[in-house]
């Protein structure tokens, strides 16, 4: 069989589909509902992209306040925790429930990994997190803060505790930081900590087109991670509207506020409503769980939405997030539309 020739850990890898279920109302996938012009660009085609995207990494660097070689690019950040998968390697210690994709890289490259749950407010069980920690002395911690998809913030001082205690490196990716109280961030303890990595990315605040994310560390370990980067990781377009766009800083911020007031609004609503449990957020997008008894279940209750023309993503079962969805915060009227969906599903069950 010619399906012999694949590595027997992709064969059992389940396929990162991402389906494409025909809704205008799109709140499943953590982008903004706000895009930018792309404008106009006269880049030429024949030529390779700037491979250090120096212009884009000085650009960051003086916005963030960190040097240009303290940042590493990367066509988003999937691209870079695959990255540092490769340049360092298993085993990989995961909090869950989080982003899927650390751990989804980490069996393509047939690394180990731990998942270690989190405590029952969705913040690190420290006790569970230092003896894992002890028994497999990972290589890499990932930290996803604020976390995808239960939108809190783990509590600073255990991240630092973990950081403090940690042989490998932590990476405390940043994804949603931007929604967050301002300030609230690991960035400006870089120089403090040789072994802590921050990731960003421009994903969530409207530039999810043009693919780019950034890692951001100590000078030689980006140096090092910077060896198996591929050349040409991000293209020319996406460096130049990049700064272009960025550069509009009022456009960027008013879009994030939009998206934080609407995000404490439906906060509210959900909050109100009989038979939702909805979790407080710093991010993009808000944690919900259907309480209701009756026969509306998970499943039901995400088609129901889907014929309102709504998509928000349904998140696995069989675990603390049993009967739990993500609904990313859209325009104002497209929360008012979930919102009213939500009501007439729940009136009519
Ligand atoms: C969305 C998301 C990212 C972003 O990935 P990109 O590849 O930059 O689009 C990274 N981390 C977390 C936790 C996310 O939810």
């Amino acid at each position: 069989m010619i399906e012999d020739l694949i590595k027997p850990n992709i064969k059992a890898l389940m396929a990162y589909t991402i389906e494409a279920t025909p809704c205008s109302i799109r709140l499943d996938a953590n982008e903004s509902p706000y895009g930018f012009p792309l404008g106009q660009f006269r880049l030429p085609t024949n030529r390779y992209p700037d491979p250090e995207a120096v212009a884009l990494r000085r650009f960051l660097a003086y916005k963030w306040g960190v040097e240009p070689e303290c940042i590493l690019h990367g066509n988003g950040s999937d691209e870079l925790i695959y990255y540092l998968l490769t340049a360092v390697g298993g085993p990989v210690l995961i909090p869950t429930p989080t982003f899927s994709m650390y751990r989804v890289i980490a069996e393509s490259l047939g690394e180990g990994y731990i998942m270690v749950p989190l405590d029952e407010r969705f913040d690190l069980d420290m006790e569970a997190t230092f003896m894992a920690m002890d028994k497999y002395n990972p290589k890499l911690i990932f930290l996803s803060r604020p976390n995808n998809p239960t939108g809190n913030s783990f509590t600073f001082g255990r991240v630092i505790e973990v950081i403090e205690k940690a042989g490998g490196l932590v990476i405390v990716d940043e994804a949603y930081q931007p929604f967050s109280p301002r300030g609230d961030s690991f960035v400006d303890l870089l120089p403090r900590y040789r072994n802590l990595l921050v990731m960003r990315t421009l994903s969530k605040i409207g530039l999810a087109a043009l693919r780019l994310g950034f890692l951001l560390g100590d000078k030689p370990l980006i140096e090092m991670i910077n060896k198996v980067r591929l050349p040409y990781n991000v293209n020319s377009l996406s460096q130049a509207a990049a700064i272009g766009i960025l550069e509009d800083e009022h456009s960027i911020d008013k879009a994030v506020s939009s998206v934080v007031d609407e995000r404490d609004k439906l906060f509210a609503e959900l909050s109100k409503l009989q038979g939702i449990e909805a979790y407080p957020s710093n991010a993009n997008f808000i944690l919900f769980k259907l309480t209701l008894n009756g026969s509306l279940n998970a499943e039901i209750f995400h088609k129901k939405l889907i014929e309102d023309d709504i998509l928000i993503k349904k998140l696995a079962g069989g675990g603390p997030l049993d009967n739990c969805f993500r609904v990313t915060v859209g325009t104002p009227k497209e929360n008012a539309a979930f919102i009213t969906s939500l009501n007439k599903i729940i009136k009519n069950n």
